[in-house]
């Protein structure tokens, strides 16, 4: 069911708000920014606009080709400093999944016999209304909470955000940001005193050594590799893995480490460091704290301990260290192999030590330097109201409510007082009967969490749950009573913040299919109906919640009040801090080059641990490590959209394989394409065998995009960031006799 400019009048949901206040006049005049008629009339009809990519937080921009003011093509843009004219197969297919028959273009609510019916908006809103309203007065404010994503502008994040706890009285909500770059976060937090990956993608072309620690770049993050490979400075590639990956075959070395013994590796590197006499200390002395205590920690660390630890050899183990202490521009960067570990927060910290002790930070080509998966993580991490209060703010500091609800013009008391529950712990919630509804938002957690035949018993004991979502067809759809349909990237405006904190715009350029809304104008709509829209008078829309997020990042680190309007970011975005006009500023900028970090005494600190065991290693009845990852620069994450576009299901693997060692096959009798049984304490699937070198013995590798991997998968997390352990658990394998 579509609805195009000449009928939209008869739209129910225009119907719905010519009865309903303030809303009806933003609808009468601007219906096309709801995601119902026309375009944004500011688009030429036949130009060319840009936007940045919507998948992942390498934050490409895209020029977008418009006939009739809808997008009909696109190309990658030279002029911006991301990509240089360059985007991956997702960036080039981004607007395929748009017309998938999966769509939700109507409200769907489940019926008695477990199918879903088609409603009005004005009936899905009161069904939302009523059963949320209804759940929080019955069991109390934290009793429902939502759960979101790195996938939407941070304006719609943001407003998400303070609707459920500043306008609904929720005190519970996270992103899926925890399953990638909590982690980070933490590191960055406790380490620098603020969320700040301090590098530009210039680093990675001023590198002399560029140490990738779990990141397959080549697939994950293409882009940058990209810029890897414009560095002329001929640099040493260390990739450390336990794989053989795409990267580690193209880098310059491959350190092989024993899975989670990453902690180790870094507090032995760091011991070698100082015994070759690489501190840099006039830097520590100036801008570090606890670098002392840091060093008697290291002394039980040595090269043997590091090498049975590793399995590394001394002779890779020493180059390493030579290269730390030699290199002029050493940079580390990870992702996904530290961030999804059960220490994680420790590994990241360990690296971040390294930089600091070698001076490698706020200097060309330089820093501890975390990648960022989704879209618009950073944005997540700065503005969803969930993890920390609006632009950085802290729930429990007294100042920054106060600070926060008078910028909102809103009474300080619906600002809560307590952090929210993590992801985990909301899930946890749930499962003991306390939390009662969940209201998930562009996010598959169904698909995506680990221990998933945990997630499915959670659904008896939840009384109400509400997906809001492009598609009608994610798992985590299936699982709804509600399905409320969004708009999606191209269907509406708002403001990606990507890895190297970018703000870039992203444009509606296509309608949104049947009464698809921008999320932006659903919370509104939820707003309205609550009863609590006043609170958020002043979000009228974006952009006028991009100026609401620019007075309230005023005086904290990620402060972009230098930015006007979403216009100054047309020529190749800005990075924060930006507290001047952006054209005054360099178009790539890295953080501490004054040495100067953001705790309140402007150092950094030094933070250790000694590593502990995993929570789950290969024993005799389970005796492989399974590793997860990316399968193909083609798919993303639970290919909602990227199993959409039929090109990346052709560039992407048929079915679901695992790949094993060669010697394990022989072993086991496994030919290649056979299929095997793959089993842990949680579940067994079924998958192809691809028999490699690549994975050594005793490891298996499996890509995560199937939701059966995380029948697999360990639900233990970090206790510091609360992020998953998706990377390490035991399995089993076993020989099947069909092929
Ligand atoms: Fe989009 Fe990331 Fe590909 Fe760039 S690298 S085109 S941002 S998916």
């Amino acid at each position: 069911m579509s609805t195009s400019t000449e009928n939209y009048k008869h739209d129910p949901i225009y119907a719905l708000h010519r009865r309903s206040g303030p809303l009806t006049e933003e609808l009468v005049q601007r219906p096309g920014e709801f995601g119902l008629g026309r375009l944004p009339s500011k688009l030429q009809p036949d130009a060319t606009t840009t936007s940045v990519c919507g998948f992942c937080g390498t934050g490409c921009s895209l020029r977008l080709h418009l006939k009739d003011g809808e997008a009909i093509n696109l190309s990658a843009d030279k002029e911006y400093p991301v990509n240089i004219g360059m985007a991956c197969p997702k960036g080039w297919e981004a607007l395929a999944p748009l017309e998938s028959t999966e769509r939700a273009t109507m409200p769907l609510l489940k019926q008695a016999d477990g199918n879903f019916k088609e409603v009005s908006w004005e009936e899905a809103l009161e069904v939302f209304v009523e059963r949320m309203k209804s759940t929080l007065d019955t069991h109390g404010p934290e009793s429902a909470a939502f759960l979101s994503t790195g996938q939407i502008p941070f304006e719609e994040m943001a407003l998400l955000g303070s609707l459920a706890k500043f306008g609904m009285g929720m005190v519970h909500g996270d992103g899926n940001t925890r399953q990638c770059m909590a982690t980070a976060v933490m590191a960055y937090k406790q380490s620098f005193g603020f969320d700040a990956p301090p590098y530009s993608y210039q680093d990675f072309e001023e590198s002399d050594v560029i140490v990738l620690v779990g990141s397959n770049m080549c697939i994950a993050h293409p882009i940058m590799w990209q810029r890897v490979m414009r560095n002329k400075r001929n640099p040493e590639i260390i990739v450390i893995d336990p794989r053989r990956t795409e990267t580690a075959m193209a880098a310059t070395s491959h350190l092989p480490l024993r899975p989670k013994s990453d902690l180790d590796l870094f507090y032995g590197l760091a011991r070698l460091v100082l015994d070759r006499g690489g501190v840099d200390r006039a830097f520590v002395e100036a801008h570090t704290n606890e670098f002392e205590e840091f060093k008697a920690f290291l002394a039980d660390y040595n090269l043997a301990r590091t090498h049975t630890a590793t399995g590394l050899s001394t002779d890779d183990l020493t180059h390493l260290a030579d290269l730390l202490c030699s290199g002029k521009r050493v940079s580390f960067w990870w992702t996904m192999g530290v961030n999804q570990s059960y220490e994680g927060v420790r590994v990241a910290q360990a690296m971040i030590n390294l930089a600091l002790m070698t001076g490698n930070i706020g200097k060309p080509g330089t820093g501890a330097n975390s990648i960022t998966g989704q879209c618009n993580a950073m944005g997540s991490r700065l503005f969803s109201n969930t993890t920390n209060l609006l632009g950085g703010h802290d729930f429990m500091n007294a100042e920054h409510r106060s600070k926060v609800a008078g910028k909102l013009g809103i009474p300080e008391e619906r600002i809560p007082a307590q952090n929210s529950l993590a992801f985990d712990q909301i899930l946890k919630g749930a499962e003991d009967g306390k939390i009662k509804a969940l209201w998930f938002i562009a996010t598959n957690t169904r698909h995506s969490w680990p221990n998933r035949e945990r997630f499915e018993a959670l659904r008896e004991k939840l009384d109400f749950v509400v997906v809001q979502d492009m598609y009608r067809n994610t798992k985590t759809a299936e699982f709804a009573d509600l399905i409320l349909p969004a708009a999606g990237w191209g269907e509406k405006e708002g403001t990606f913040i990507n890895s190297e904190r970018r703000l870039g715009s992203i444009k509606k350029v296509r309608r949104a299919p049947g009464h698809a809304l921008a999320d932006f104008y659903i919370f509104k709509l939820i707003a309205h109906r609550w009863g609590c829209a006043e609170l958020f008078a002043k979000w009228e829309n974006p952009a006028a919640a991009f100026q609401i997020l620019k007075d309230l990042s005023e005086g904290q680190p990620c402060d972009f009040t230098g930015i006007e309007s979403p216009a100054d970011l047309e020529n190749g975005g800005v990075q924060w801090p930006c507290i001047e006009a952006p054209e005054n500023l360099a178009r790539e900028r890295r953080l501490f080059e004054d040495g100067q970090f953001y705790h309140p005494d402007g150092r950094a600190r030094f933070i250790f641990e000694a590593h502990r065991p995993p929570p789950e290693a290969p024993d005799r009845t389970y005796p492989f490590w399974l590793l997860t990852g990316r399968g193909s620069s083609s798919q993303w994450h639970t290919l909602t959209r990227s199993g959409e576009s039929d090109v990346l299901r052709k560039l992407a693997p048929k079915e679901l394989y695992v790949e094993v060692n060669t010697l394990d096959a022989e072993e086991f009798g496994i030919e290649a394409q056979a299929y095997i049984k793959v089993s842990s304490r949680r579940g067994s699937i079924t998958a192809r065998a691809v028999v490699v070198t690549t994975v050594r013995r005793g490891q298996i590798f499996i890509p995560m995009h199937d939701a059966r991997v995380n029948l697999l998968t360990l639900d233990a997390v970090d206790p510091i960031s609360r992020e998953p352990n998706f990377k390490a658990c035991a399995v089993r394998i076993e020989k099947l006799d069909t092929k």
